[in-house]
């Protein structure tokens, strides 16, 4: 599919395909019941569960979420939800990149707020939100995330909400044990991430060590950073490297990563 979208020319038409895309991998992904979501799709907010598909026969683990809900439905909201899930997402975990400069959005009272939790928890949130009914994705508008009338008694905290675990955690935590099974990091990863050394260093006219040791490589297949914070985190990897090859080795990261689920 993703070939597809790549072969249609107008910008448009990509940005409704791709939009279509992501509700296909959400449906996949949801934790909250699949008829809900899919009624919510065609417009009618429902919000109670059938009783009868796989989400309510194997449910997920839940926790009380309305911490969670207020932060992201807060951040969209200071946005003046204009933006999409990855963005509300960054800002956040407190990524520093630059679109989050310009817009000043760093200066946010919620920039950082959800820095404990990983990038795949708040994108969970956020599919959540969506298929409960909280957050329309406006698909005429870059898939911008804005708040419906639901969201209204959450953010203000007058009724409680349970959310559920992302089950992509898990299913990465159950990789990382067949890592740990194999050899304590992800050898394919590892492979992939020497590659793009060797491009890089290529390209740059400089020796490989110079990029990143190989230490430093074995880390990131070890610890899959895909954000800035968790990045600079890594042995061996500073301000300015992370500004001059970041970019490149955590898109790679989460290629790969996407390619598990
Ligand atoms: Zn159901």
């Amino acid at each position: 599919m993703r070939r597809c979208l790549a072969e249609k020319s107008a910008e448009q038409l990509q940005e409704i395909e791709r939009h279509k895309l992501n509700a296909m991998n959400a449906f996949a992904e949801t934790q909250t019941c699949r008829r809900l979501l899919l009624l919510n799709y065609f417009g009618e907010n429902q919000q109670q569960p059938c009783g009868n598909c796989d989400i309510f026969l194997d449910p997920p683990k839940r926790y009380d979420g309305l911490i969670d809900a207020q932060k992201v439905l807060s951040c969209i909201y200071r946005t003046g939800q204009r933006f999409g899930i990855g963005y509300i997402v960054d800002i956040l975990r407190g990524e520093n990149h630059q679109r989050i400069r310009e817009f000043d959005h760093d200066k946010l009272p919620v920039y950082g707020l959800g820095k404990e939790q990983n990038h795949e928890h708040w994108v969970s949130v956020c599919r959540e939100l969506i298929h409960m009914g909280l957050v329309n994705q406006n698909i005429a508008h870059f898939s911008a995330l804005q708040l419906t009338e639901a969201a209204r008694p959450i953010l203000r905290g007058e009724v409680p909400l349970q959310l559920a675990f992302a089950r992509i955690l898990s299913k990465k935590s159950r990789n990382q044990q067949n890592k740990n099974y194999q050899g304590h990091y992800d050898k394919k990863l590892f492979a992939k991430l020497r590659q793009l050394r060797k491009v890089i260093a290529n390209e740059e006219n400089i020796p490989p060590f110079v990029v990143f040791n190989d230490a430093t490589l074995i880390e990131m297949a070890e610890r899959c950073p895909v954000g800035s914070n968790e990045l600079l985190l890594i042995n061996g990897v500073g301000q300015r490297k992370l500004a001059r090859f970041g970019e490149a080795f955590m898109t790679l990261i989460r290629d790969h990563l996407a390619d598990f689920e």
